[in-house]
Parts: structure tokens; sequence; C-alpha cells
């Protein structure tokens, strides 16, 4: 079982493109010293992004973290085998994870990518119809980024063709919710998913949490539309800025708070600003 922090009770969900991770480069460079932090005290970090099982475990490698996360913007949740010390049910399991399924299966996402292509001669693009190559290119994803990023099980990214489309995407939005799917959006791309999101990961993993402990108190923090179901959902939500050194305005929360910074840099400084506050 993983062994936790006796004192604080503090657990972390985050968001990755754009928060921890640089929006451009994907550096978490500036995150290091709150992240050494956490880990020093136990404190879980949960990973809860719109990228891949692959890519967040890739990432999970490089920052030697074992928690729990959710992948697809809470298309499913993955639980290290043991972490817990009770059981709950789960529907698939890998030699590590026990994995919670959320979301829509990836083929049914694509049959309805196909469909709403054509019935509205609108021509959006998801990324597992990309070439690598493309991929590359819209997002700045290297060739490895770019193919662990093409492993989808339950969320397809998607584009529409042009940059002036509030008109399109109004169709490509009715199309969706006809067929009982939904759509999000995150800092690069829409995102078609089943009726998922990262508010209902957070909240199934947070009870899982409480079980263990009685009493968390949960930090989230993301910066784009798609994150604010996580943030409603936590005791403390946290925005960091976007590269023009803006906060999105679309999102308003009762007591959030500002990072103060772009990206990871935000991040670290909100992580250390809570860090603070809860050994004082
Ligand atoms: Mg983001």
């Amino acid at each position: 079982m993983r062994e936790f922090a006796d004192i604080m009770r503090l657990i972390i969900f985050t968001d990755l493109d754009g928060t921890l991770l640089d929006h451009s480069t994907y550096s978490y460079q500036k995150a290091l010293r709150s992240l050494s932090l956490i880990k020093k005290d136990g404190i879980p970090l949960i990973i809860c992004t719109s990228k891949t099982a692959a890519e967040i475990e890739a990432l999970n490698r490089k920052i030697k973290n074992r928690d729990p996360f959710a992948s697809e913007n809470g298309g499913a949740l993955f639980i290290p085998k043991g972490y817990f010390g009770f059981e709950f049910e789960y529907h698939k399991e890998t030699p590590k994870y026990k994995i919670i399924e959320i979301g829509k299966h990836h083929s049914l996402l694509m049959d309805a990518i196909k469909e709403i292509r054509e019935s509205t001669r609108i021509s959006i693009k998801g990324v597992s119809e990309m070439s690598i190559k493309e991929l590359m290119e819209k997002t700045g994803l290297d060739r490895r980024g770019a193919l662990l990023a093409k492993k989808r099980d339950y969320s397809e990214p998607f584009i529409l063709p042009d940059r002036n489309h509030n008109n399109e995407m109004k169709r490509v939005k009715k199309e969706i919710l006809e067929r009982g799917l939904n759509l999000t959006e995150g800092g690069r791309f829409y995102h078609l998913m089943g009726n998922n999101d990262k508010g209902i990961a957070v909240r199934i993993l947070t009870a899982m949490y409480k079980k263990e402990f009685e009493t968390v108190t949960v930090v989230g923090i993301g910066d784009s539309i798609n994150d604010i179901p996580m943030l409603e959902e936590v005791d403390i939500p946290v925005l960091v800025m976007r590269p023009n050194r803006r906060y999105d305005p679309r999102i308003k929360l009762n007591g959030l708070l500002r990072s103060g910074g772009i990206g990871p840099d935000g991040w670290n400084r909100a992580v250390l600003k809570i860090l603070k506050k809860s050994s004082a």
C-alpha cells in the first residue's frame, strides 16, 4: 500500500497541458521545486488531463509519480493495484492497474466523427485521423509524444477547418449532443467524448481517499474550460495563466485561487503558497 503523509491530508488533482506542462514546450521545469516538496511530504499528485494513459505513464515515470490518474478528460480512472487498503469495483485490469471506465469507447466516438462529417459536410478532423507529422505540427509534440497521443481509448480531440468557425461549431455541437455524446474545449482542441468529465473522475477518487483517510483537503489546478468540472469539485480550485498572461475569462468560481504565473510557473507558486498555509 502507498504510504501517505500523516499530518497533511492534501491531495492534488492537476491538469497537464498549459498547467503543469508549458503550453508550447511541455516542460515542467518551472514546477520542480513544488513537485519535490509534495513528494517529500507524501502528498498524492493525481493527473487529470485530456491526455492518454500512455502519455500520462510516460510523464509519471519521469517524475517518479505512482499515484492514480484520470485519462482523456475523466474517460477512465487508473488505480495502481494495492494502492488503497480496501476493495472497490472496477471494469478492467492490467498487470499494474485496476481501471474504472467512465467514458464511451473510442471506436464509437470515431463512428460519430465520420457520421457528423458526412451529415454536416464540415470537415472536422480527429487526431486519430492525422498523420504523426501533422499531429506533431499541430501540437509541437515530438515523434514519440505524438505516437502516445494517438493511443486513445475514451475521447477524440478534433479541429475544425477554419479559424472563424462559430457557426460550424454550433452545428457540430448540435449533432454531438443529439447522439448522446458530449464535448469540451482544451488548450488546443475540441474533445469529443461520452458523458464523462474531469469532475466525475475527481468525485470518485476523492470518495476513495476519504474512505482511506476520513478527511482530505482537495486541491485542483487547471487552465481551460475542460478543467471547470474538476475545479468545481475541489476545496481549493487554482487557475494558472494562459501563455498570454491572462486567465481564461470564462472560468469563474467562488474561492478561485489565481496563481499569479503562466502554466508550470503559476503551478509552482500556487502549490508553494498552499503548502505554506497548510503547514502553518
Ligand atoms: Mg490545459
